[in-house]
């Protein structure tokens, strides 16, 4: 069998799910295809004083909405199909979510381990310079955020060399989102994500009939649960599930993994890779001899969220897992989702479930248009309503509540409960949107994504009079 490429794969999935829909072969091809892609080389100063070439690219998927959205990713497995797939999803998955942009993605093919702050520093700067020079960042326009090798103090340079050059003062701001706080960023952006995913997860296990099909039981309470990749994604995501009632039994990072079926503290792993520099020999845990074998590890959900590829028809049929939550993009390849549809695994796909990062990105991006933060003209008109109506209801019963209660009660949103919340009605919403779909065309939830994805998509063409 030939070798699919990532964009391929992505390609594959959509074609399954454009023959469910009505649309004119014309219409699904402009849907589809990148819009454009910028590939860039350009010199590094290493601190030692050599220079090194630098590989790095921004594809624009789709214009139907603007600006275009998607994170900027930094790994040395960085190339323009990798870019341009990851691009695509994001079109999709902006659709799905409801969010009012087309997709886009960035990446620089380095592995930061080998590179100082300094340079990592550099690299992001001149990046960021070259995406205006050829007008692929703005706030109207194009607007990156963080993705795998990247995180908040990335985006804190971006905006930084942004403002800079750039002349839309008002705006600059939303020029990219998954900045630090005090940069302009939103509570609740960095862990989103995570969040989100569980939010989903949590959603998914809610119906008694499709965990029955399973073998398992409704909600989310003792459900063992595997993690691979615990970064931004997928330490929050093990964390939330954690705190929602869930057992991780196995976690995996790049220099191994570790099992315990009698459960994992994920914040207590995280303290002893910290000191150790590995989470190998947790105390009371099995270290396994590889770490993709905890893909493969007895659990409910399994939950990838480090990198594509993951789960390849060569380790498919030994995946244990009921349930594979995408947290990740692409961890499972176009062949393995085949093989385990047939098996029976329930996925969760990662163009609906990991699209928590870009639905409060959305959030953001709308704070710096906005100028205020969220909850800031309402948050004591709220909290004095409150305790008048405790007050009016103590007075009518001639009862008092409790300290607790009232403190409980009366008080306003805050910027970040504003942000879960949205977030939480959106995936949830979103979750019930494909299920429907799902059920309607008697497909799996990741082809009834992509129907939900193109049906969007063709709307805004067809409003825009360019297809009959
Ligand atoms: P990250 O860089 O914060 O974390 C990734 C982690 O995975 C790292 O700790 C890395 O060491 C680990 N890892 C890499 N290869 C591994 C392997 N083979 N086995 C075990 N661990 C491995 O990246 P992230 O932002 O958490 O992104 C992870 C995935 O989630 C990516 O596919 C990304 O595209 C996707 N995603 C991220 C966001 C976001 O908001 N950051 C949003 C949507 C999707």
């Amino acid at each position: 069998m030939v070798h699919e490429s990532f964009l391929e794969q992505v390609d594959r999935m959509f074609d399954k799910a454009a023959a469910h829909t009505p649309h004119p072969p014309g219409l699904l091809k402009q849907i589809k295809v990148c819009n454009s892609v910028y590939h860039m080389t350009f010199p590094l100063k290493r601190d030692d004083g050599s220079i090194e070439t630098i590989q790095a690219y921004r594809a624009e998927h789709s214009h139907h909405k603007l600006p275009v959205k998607g994170g900027i990713r930094y790994a040395p497995s960085v190339n323009e199909d990798e870019v341009m797939a990851l691009a695509a999803l994001m079109t999709y998955k902006c659709a799905i979510v409801n969010v009012p942009f087309g997709g886009a993605k960035g990446g620089v093919m380095i592995d930061r381990r080998q590179y100082s702050e300094a340079e990592i520093e550099r690299v992001t700067r001149r990046y960021t310079y070259e995406l205006i020079r050829k007008n692929f960042i703005g706030p109207g326009v194009d607007v990156p955020a963080p993705d795998y090798g990247t995180g908040p103090r990335e985006m804190a340079w971006i905006l930084d060399t942004y403002n800079t050059i750039a002349n839309d003062k008002l705006d600059a701001l939303a020029c990219v989102t998954g900045k630090p706080v005090g940069q302009g960023g939103i509570r609740g952006r960095t862990e989103a994500t995570g969040r989100g995913v569980f939010f989903g997860i949590r959603e998914a296990c809610r119906f008694a009939g499709d965990m029955e099909a399973l073998g398992l039981e409704p909600g989310l309470e003792g459900k063992k649960i595997v993690v691979q990749g615990l970064g931004n994604v997928g330490y929050h995501a093990a964390k939330f599930v954690q705190e929602g009632g869930a057992v991780l039994v196995g976690l995996a990072e790049y220099e191994g993994a570790i099992y315990n079926p009698g459960g994992l503290d994920v914040d207590a792993v995280m303290a002893h890779r910290r000191e150790t520099g590995s989470i190998l020999d947790y105390p009371g845990a099995e270290n396994l001899p590889r770490s993709a074998d905890a893909l493969e590890l007895p659990c409910d959900i399994l939950i990838p969220a480090a990198l594509e590829g993951q789960i390849t028809r060569e380790n498919a049929r030994n995946i244990q897992a009921k349930i594979i939550a995408e947290a990740a993009n692409g961890p499972v390849t176009a062949d393995a989702d085949t093989i385990l549809l047939e098996r029976g695994v329930f996925i969760i796909p990662d163009v609906y479930l990991n699209a928590g990062g870009v639905t409060v990105s959305y959030f953001e991006w709308l704070r710096n248009l906005s100028h205020v933060r969220f909850g800031r003209m309402s948050r004591r008109f709220e909290e004095s309503m409150h305790q008048q109506l405790l007050r009016a209801v103590e007075e009518a019963t001639g009862k008092k509540f409790s300290p607790e209660t009232v403190a409980r009660i009366a008080h306003g949103a805050s910027e970040e409960d504003l942000v879960n919340s949205g977030l939480e009605e959106t995936m949830i919403e979103a979750y019930n949107e494909i299920r429907e779909i799902a059920r309607r065309h008697d497909v799996d939830l990741r082809t009834a994504a992509f129907i939900n994805a193109i049906n969007k998509v063709a709307v805004s063409y067809l409003e825009m009079g360019i297809f009959p």
